[in-house]
């Protein structure tokens, strides 16, 4: 218990140490703390009288006189701003080895990118069964295009047992919305000896919380929806990854689909990023506060978040990730019991997605698809006072109870 509360403390001493030696100016290093990265990472260098991050560039076509030759011919094939943003979050998700990113206007185009990029007829695919919804239902498309999808939980990495022959492992770990974890480094070892690419939805934990391809993914993808961007006013994805022939697949399906980010919503994203190990630590002691709460509490049950030690995943997430995530799930008694809990929230709003600066929560079968209970219940725990959210959560459930 006292370990995973202390946690994200530690993890913030520790880079406090490491932060003395940072670098300052045009990006930042291996050796820099996390913190400082996240503030000045894919930021030009000082040049006087220029912004400390330049505006957004709105252009569709730019002056190209003669050979069209790059960086920068035409809108949908590549944009400043793009550029800046992608070294930004190359620096998060690798900062100790060469990175490419290739932004996308949502995670789900980014995640097809690669689930439909990189995969052709006869191919195998392997997924969770407990994975993000939407990118389940691209098992239909794959099949229709002549690949081969299969299917195994996240948690025990049953995954694994199902390699054989495969071109792309699918991970998502920590799962959402149940909150399983599985060994990243293994699955990725066992998936390469097989043949097979492996990509990571690194959603939940965003590059502050987990490094998927230091554990030996070929691909990190993500929704910069949640708390990557953290505000619930931008919708972006990425895809992140070390090969350089990959990574120019990548960009090549961008361009020829056109699932290209505004210039506005980048710049956004760019400069949310540099709150984003403030939020994420913020998020992450709120949500371990909110579990422990609702363990005690007797309407509840199944409360899961990977930093409670008493989880299944910690063990598991301990040893892969550095912050846990802002989502606690838990089951009250029924639907109804769970319907008269949300609309007694005064803080917290009912809605989907997660991850930003504001409490969030939802029934979750309320969409159908998820293999959940009636009364289960996504929280998305925001940066507000911890004793606030206990206050708002604890008297909801009182009133759904007295009800
Ligand atoms: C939200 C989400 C996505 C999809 O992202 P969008 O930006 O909504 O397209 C993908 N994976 C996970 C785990 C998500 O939570």
């Amino acid at each position: 218990m006292a370990g995973t509360a202390t946690h994200p403390r530690e993890t913030t001493m520790d880079e406090r140490q490491h932060t003395t030696d940072a670098g300052t100016g045009g990006g930042t290093g291996g050796g820099t703390g996390e913190g400082t990265r996240a503030v000045h990472a894919g930021r030009p260098g000082h040049e006087p009288y220029t912004p400390s991050l330049p505006g957004p560039v709105f252009a569709a076509h730019y002056h190209l006189p003669g050979e069209p030759t790059g960086p920068y011919t035409y809108g949908r094939d590549e944009n400043p701003t793009w550029t800046l943003l992608e070294r930004a979050i190359g620096e998060l998700e690798s900062p100790d080895e060469p990175a490419e990113t290739v932004v996308f206007s949502s995670g789900m185009a980014a995640i097809s990118s690669v689930l439909l990029g990189q995969v052709r007829t006869g191919d195998v695919v392997v997924l969770p069964t407990d994975c993000y919804q939407a990118t389940r239902s691209l098992r239909e498309r794959l099949e229709s295009y002549g690949a081969e999808v299969r299917m195994a939980p996240t948690a025990g990495d049953a995954q694994e047992r199902l390699l054989d022959g495969a071109r792309l492992l699918w991970i998502e770990s920590p799962s959402n919305p149940g909150l399983d974890v599985c060994d990243i480094r293994r699955l990725a070892d066992a998936a390469h000896a097989a043949g097979a690419l492996v990509a990571v939805d690194n959603t939940l934990a965003t590059p502050l919380g987990q490094r998927p391809l230091d554990l030996g993914a070929d691909f990190s993808v993500a929704s910069g929806t949640k708390a990557l961007t953290g505000h619930g006013d931008v919708l972006l994805g990425y895809v992140a990854c070390r090969d350089e022939r990959l990574a120019a697949s990548v960009r090549y399906w961008r361009k020829t689909v056109g699932a290209i980010p505004g210039p506005m919503e980048s710049w956004l994203a760019h400069r949310s990023l540099a709150t984003l190990q403030l939020r994420v630590d913020r998020q992450a002691s709120n949500a371990v506060a909110l579990a422990r709460a609702l363990r005690g509490h007797p309407e509840v049950t199944d409360v899961r978040h990977p930093g409670l030690a008493e989880d299944p995943s910690h063990e598991q997430a301990a040893r892969q990730m550095r912050r846990y995530g802002s989502v606690v799930s838990f089951t009250l008694p029924d639907q109804r019991f769970a319907e008269r809990f949300l609309a007694a929230l005064r803080l917290t709003s009912e809605a989907t997605s997660f991850g930003s600066v504001q409490c969030t929560a939802e029934r979750r079968g309320r969409w159908g698809g998820d293999a959940v209970a009636p009364g289960f219940v996504r929280f998305s725990v925001g940066v507000e006072d911890p004793e606030d959210i206990l206050r708002d959560v604890l008297g909801a459930l009182e009133a759904a109870a007295g009800a």
